[in-house]
C-alpha cells in the first residue's frame, strides 16, 4: 500500500474548523486506500507570537531556548489533529520531532535533518492509523530541541517523504498552486500545471515562499514527486516535475521578489588589487552572506564606488564588520540602504533563448524605474530596485514576459 505524506500549513490548520476540514481530507485518501503521514504546521500566527515572546524575554537569547519556546505551535496541532480524526473514528497518534525521533545538526533556528527514524511510523501507519508528525521541529546530537527555520514545516514533511519512499508528497496551503507570481500582488497571475524542480528552486530561493527552498532542494535530490495544493477547495494543484516532463516550456516562468534585502554602498573605495577580499573576506568571516555586488569602474584609477546587498537582518552586523576595517579599506562613506527589493524573473527557457534581460530592462525604464544592481545566472535574472517600486514592477513585467491571465 502506497503512503502519502500530506503537509498542512499554518492557515489550514488556524483554527478547530479548519483543523477538522484536514482530518475529512485525511480520511477521504485514506478510503482511496492510501497509508497517511501527515505534518503540521502551528496555528497561523502563533509562532510569530512565539518569536516576540522570546525576543520580548531577551534581547539576545540563547538560541537552545528559541528552540525550545518557537517549536510549541507544532505540538498544539499535531495532538489536536489526532484528536479530530479519532472523532470521525480513524486511529491516529502525534509524534513530536524527538519522539521519532527526527535528528538535526545542533544549528538552533536553522538546524539540517541528518535522519529520520521510521520504523515506529512504518508500523503505525501498517496497522492504518493515521501518523501526525509536528512540523519545523528536530532533535540535536546533545538531545536539545531544534528547529529548522521559518516555514520549515515543508522540509519536514518532504524529508518525512523521502525517508518513507512515499509515493507523493503533497503540500496543503492557502493558495491552490504554485502561480506565475504571487497571486497576493499579481492579480493577473496564473497558476502553473508543472513546474521544474529547477525552477522552483530558484522561485522559492528568490522569494516565492509557498515552498521552502531546502525542501524543493530534498525532493530534487530524493525524487520526491512533490504537488502543491490548496486545503480549502478541490482544485488541481501545481506538480513539481523534471524538465522532460513539460511539453510546452514557457520563456519566462514565475517572477518573483524578495523584500528580505539590504544595500551598503562603500563611496571612493581605493581601486587596487585585493581591496575585493579585505572587504568580503571579514564578512564571510561573521557570517554574513554577501549576495549581489556591483563594482563600478573608476575614472581616474584611484577610487571606486562599491555596492553589494546582504540579508536586511545582517544589515546592522555588516555595516559594523565593514566599519570596523574602516582604516584598512579607507573608502569615504558608507551608505546603507534597506529600502530595496530584488525582482527576479526565472525560466528554463532562458538557456536557449536571447532577449529576456532587454525585456526586463526595458520594461523597467519604461516605467521610471531605476535599476541599482543587477545579477544573472543560466535560469535566471535579478534586479535590485527601491522598494516602493516592488508591486509597479512585478504587475510590468507579468504582462511584459506574456504571463497575465485572460
Ligand atoms: P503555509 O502557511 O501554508 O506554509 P505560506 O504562507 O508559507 O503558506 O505560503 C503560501 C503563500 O505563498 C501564498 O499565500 C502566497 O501569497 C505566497 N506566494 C508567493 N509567491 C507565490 C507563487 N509564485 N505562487 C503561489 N503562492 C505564492
Ligand atoms: N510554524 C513555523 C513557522 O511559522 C513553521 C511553518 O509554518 O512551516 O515558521
Ligand atoms: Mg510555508
Amino acid at each position: 500500500m502506497a503512503v502519502i505524506v500530506q503537509k498542512f500549513g499554518g492557515t489550514s490548520v488556524a483554527d478547530l474548523d479548519r483543523i477538522r476540514a484536514v482530518a475529512n481530507r485525511v480520511a477521504a485518501t485514506l478510503r482511496e486506500g492510501h497509508q497517511v503521514a501527515v505534518v503540521v504546521s502551528a496555528m497561523a500566527g502563533v509562532t510569530n507570537q512565539l518569536v516576540t515572546w522570546v525576543r520580548d524575554a531577551h534581547a539576545d537569547c540563547d538560541t537552545r531556548e528559541y528552540d525550545a519556546v518557537v517549536s510549541t505551535g507544532e505540538q498544539v496541532t499535531t495532538g489536536l489533529l489526532a484528536l479530530a480524526l479519532n472523532n470521525l473514528g480513524i486511529p491516529a497518534r502525534s509524534w513530536l520531532g524527538w519522539q521519532l525521533p527526527i535528528d538535526t545538526d545542533g544549528a538552533h533556528g536553522r538546524a539540517r535533518i541528518t535522519a529520520i527514524e521510521t520504523a515506529e511510523l512504518r508500523r503505525g501507519l501498517e496497522s492504518g492509523a493515521v501518523q501526525v508528525v509536528a512540523g519545523f521541529q528536530g532533535r540535536s546530537a546533545d538531545n536539545r530541541v531544534t528547529t529548522l527555520g521559518r516555514g520549515g514545516s515543508d522540509i519536514t514533511a518532504v524529508a518525512l517523504a523521502a525517508a518513507l519512499r512515499a509515493e507523493r508528497c503533497d503540500i496543503y496551503t492557502d493558495v491552490d498552486g504554485v502561480y506565475t507570481s504571487d497571486p497576493r500582488i499579481v492579480a493577473k497571475a496564473r497558476k502553473l500545471d508543472k513546474i521544474t524542480y529547477e525552477e522552483m528552486l530558484e522561485m522559492a530561493s528568490l522569494g516565492a515562499k509557498v515552498l521552502h527552498t531546502r525542501s524543493v532542494e530534498l525532493a530534487m535530490k530524493h525524487n520526491v514527486r512533490l504537488q502543491v495544493l490548496s486545503s480549502f477547495n478541490d482544485e488541481p494543484g501545481t506538480l513539481v516535475v523534471d524538465e522532460d516532463e513539460i511539453v510546452e516550456q514557457e520563456l519566462v516562468s514565475g517572477i518573483t521578489y524578495s523584500r528580505d534585502e539590504a544595500k551598503i554602498t562603500l563611496v571612493r573605495v581605493p581601486d587596487r588589487p585585493g581591496i575585493a577580499a579585505s572587504i568580503f573576506g571579514p564578512l564571510s568571516d561573521a557570517e554574513v552572506n554577501v549576495d549581489m555586488i556591483v563594482q563600478n569602474v573608476s575614472e581616474d584609477g584611484k577610487a571606486t564606488d562599491l555596492t553589494f546587498t546582504v540579508a536586511k537582518g545582517d544589515l546592522k552586523a555588516a555595516v559594523a564588520v565593514v566599519e570596523v576595517h574602516k582604516g584598512e579599506l579607507g573608502y569615504a562613506a558608507l551608505v546603507p540602504d534597506p529600502n530595496v527589493v530584488k525582482v527576479s524573473v526565472i525560466g528554463v527557457g532562458m538557456r536557449s533563448h536571447a532577449g529576456v534581460a532587454k525585456t526586463m530592462f526595458e520594461t523597467m525604464a519604461a516605467k521610471g524605474i531605476n535599476i541599482q544592481v543587477i545579477s544573472t545566472s543560466e535560469i535566471k535574472i535579478s534586479v535590485l530596485i527601491a522598494e516602493e517600486y516592488t508591486e509597479l514592477a512585478l504587475r510590468a513585467l507579468h504582462s511584459a514576459y506574456g504571463l497575465d491571465s485572460a
